[in-house]
């Protein structure tokens, strides 16, 4: 698969089609809900490949935090269990209809800026997102693409934030339509 790249502060921002549970990077985002629960997409594959050590670091968050659900934008991570990738950062996704389309994408924005400040803090170097919102919560892709390229690159022109970066889609329509933004904002 040829795969779309460009260089923005160092960092090596890629899009690639497949499954992101099969990545060896420093840190996969996982597309969670607010009670970190698991649940079905990305989620549950990250959850059934990682095993059960993810769901307890979930449950113990939860706990920490007083029971209290993440809100949409809030990002907090946990180790990859048996996954290639060292991490998972769970991030909440905005649920499209429940918002303005305005909060919507200052909410996607937020779990994609937050997620690499966790990136950042924890000192890891390399990280791949799915497509947030996209699927059960229902953020219509060309929407949410072009905020997902344009946050991602505002945050490494802004801070040194890692070496590699990988968009990962699922389907061609999405490798298609990253592959075009990530140019189109090159
Ligand atoms: P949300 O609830 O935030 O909408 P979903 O998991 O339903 O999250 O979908 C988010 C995106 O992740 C969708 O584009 C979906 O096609 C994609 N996706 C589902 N499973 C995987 C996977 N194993 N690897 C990468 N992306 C995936």
């Amino acid at each position: 698969m040829p795969s779309t790249q460009v260089q923005w502060n160092n960092c090596t921002v890629e899009v690639w089609q497949g499954d992101i549970t099969t990545l060896a990077v420093d840190a996969i985002v996982n597309a969670a809900n607010p009670w970190l629960a698991g649940g079905g997409g990305v989620d549950g594959a990250i959850h059934r490949r990682g095993g059960p050590v993810i769901l307890q670091e979930c449950q113990a968050i939860i706990r920490q935090r007083g029971n209290k659900p993440l809100e949409a934008g809030e990002a907090v991570i946990t180790t990859g269990g048996q996954l290639p990738a060292r991490y998972v950062i769970h991030t909440v996704g905005p649920v499209y209809r429940e918002w303005t389309p305005q909060q919507a994408a200052e909410r996607l924005a937020a779990c994609y800026r937050n997620s690499l400040a966790l990136l950042r803090q924890q000192g890891l170097r390399s990280i791949a997102f799915p497509g947030i919102s996209t699927g059960a919560y229902g953020y219509p892709p060309e929407e949410a693409c072009p905020i997902a390229v344009r946050t991602v690159r505002e945050q490494l022109l802004t801070h040194n934030a890692c070496d590699r970066l990988i968009f990962c889609t699922f389907s061609e329509r999405d490798y298609q339509l990253y592959s075009l933004e990530l140019t189109r904002q090159n």
